[in-house]
């Protein structure tokens, strides 16, 4: 090696290990003051566009400036662009479960399916939720489903077995969480009706009889919050003891309304809804006015976590109003954003934990046809089939608006013919922090630095 050639090389290792001291380093000095993250549950590219068709408008955060694809899977699996859009069934394998994706969001290590913040080597990981409330601000988890369930469980639980509610609905009220929103209420049923016979089980989402107890009679340290009314007020600012921690319980067993009435196929709105509970807008702006208190910021993680079962179930109507609720609760968090000190002071992150259902047009399937949803105007079921009942290792939208977005560009450097430019799910978390990418993305003439808009255009999608 001559002398020229070996001092290029030297300079080149102190330009990476600056930039990778840079980057350890940054820590959580760079994340912006406020992170807000709504996952919508099984969420895929399909499942936004048959909303946005049957409301007759786009969903509010298609509009954010900041829009790429994630790739899901679970560690040790993989995604290829290629093989992807070469058959219609390569996604059908290797897909992640909501808890490996929500580890990897909270804690950007993939694990394996089924682990709550855990490796296999049973080692627990750090969280978003944890690494925030050593900065000493506020955090919060609010879902559709049971508070205990997958998704918020990862924000802030550790276990093996994603199943282990009781355990995990403990770990969650001992730990830092200051605002916790969900279903899992051991009095009522899917209809919001209240239950005489308790089924064993009744308590496991809100950790056992005796912690309920203690959560009803208020010596837990927890201020429940129950009623329709009282998540109402919340929202508005009302019933608010300052520095508690709040527990907003809905009166209804698993969801706010996906499994509600006897029809669940039946066409968006045509069975009633729950009338005593809240959506999921208001359960947000209840959980924004908790957090708000902390002047040093806070995380929120919000979860429409019926999409998912609504994808599971294939029910098209119901996949439909869960992420037309969805969509309101991030028009709340807009909304909170831009009267509450703009989008420099925090970050928006909308994106899924993975595909659920295969969800295309009619007439797609073998051997490579992926036709399109038929737009049939607003206040009508779409056309679209699901041709899975399970989750798809299919690209996941992300879209993103205020502090930090941009950073999301420096990771998005591998690119789907169809998605365009993608990055994955676990360097979601790096943005959270507001670390930056040490990797130089863009390399000219590969199509790298088109947007994903171009990208979409390109491809009709
Ligand atoms: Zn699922």
């Amino acid at each position: 090696m001559n002398r020229g050639r070996k001092s290029l090389l030297l300079i080149r290792i102190w330009a990476v290990l600056v930039l990778l001291a840079l980057w350890v380093g940054s820590g959580l000095a760079g994340a912006p003051r406020n992170v807000i993250l709504m996952i919508g549950d099984g969420m895929g590219y399909n499942t936004v566009r048959a909303a946005a068709y049957y409301q007759g408008a786009s969903l509010v955060f298609e509009g954010f400036p900041v829009k790429y694809a994630v790739s899901t899977y679970p560690r040790g699996g993989g995604y290829d662009p290629q093989k992807a859009w070469a058959s219609f069934d390569y996604v059908k394998s290797g897909a992640t479960d909501s808890a490996a994706a929500a580890t990897a969001m909270a804690t950007g290590v993939k694990t394996s399916n089924g682990r709550v913040n855990m490796t296999e080597q049973h080692r627990k990981l750090k969280t978003i939720v944890d690494l925030f409330s050593e900065q000493g601000k506020a955090t919060g988890v609010v879902t559709s489903v049971p508070f205990s369930h997958t998704t918020p469980a990862c924000m802030a639980a550790h276990n093996g077995n994603r199943n282990h509610y009781a355990a995990i609905a403990r770990e969650m009220l001992a730990g830092p969480l200051d605002v916790i929103m969900g279903a899992g209420h051991p009095d009522y049923d899917d209809n919001g009706q209240r239950v005489t016979i308790k089924m064993p089980g009744a308590y496991k989402y809100v950790g056992g009889p005796f912690l309920w107890a203690a959560l009803k009679n208020g010596t837990s340290g927890w201020q429940l919050i129950e009623t329709k009314r009282d998540f109402e007020n919340l929202a508005e600012g009302k019933g608010l003891k300052p520095g508690a921690k709040v527990l907003g319980l809905a009166r209804v067993r698993h969801t706010l309304q996906q499994k509600r009435g006897w029809d669940t196929l039946a066409p968006p709105y045509a069975e009633p809804l729950n009338s005593s509970v809240p959506t999921l807008a208001v359960m947000t702006q209840g959980a924004l006015r908790v957090l708000e208190q902390n002047p040093r910021g806070f995380f929120l993680m919000v979860e429409g976590g019926a999409i998912d079962w609504a994808a599971h179930g294939q029910q098209l109507g119901r996949l439909i109003e869960e992420e037309l609720d969805f969509a309101q609760a991030v028009a709340a968090a807009v909304e909170w954003i831009e009267t509450h000190g703009g989008w420099e002071k925090t970050l928006l992150i909308v994106t899924s934990d993975h595909e659920t259902g295969h969800l295309w047009g009619p007439g797609s399937g073998l051997p490579h046809t992926f036709a399109p949803l038929v737009n049939k105007g607003p206040g009508r079921l779409p056309g679209a089939k699901f041709f899975f009942a399970e989750h798809t290792n299919a690209l996941v939208p992300l879209y993103a608006k205020g502090a930090g977005a941009e950073l999301f560009a420096g990771y998005a450097n591998e690119v789907d013919p169809k998605r365009g430019p993608y990055l994955d799910n676990t360097e979601i978390f790096q943005v959270m922090l507001g670390k930056a990418a040490w990797r130089i993305p863009v390399k000219k003439g590969k199509g790298l630095e088109k947007s994903a808009a171009t990208w979409k255009e390109a491809v009709g999608f």
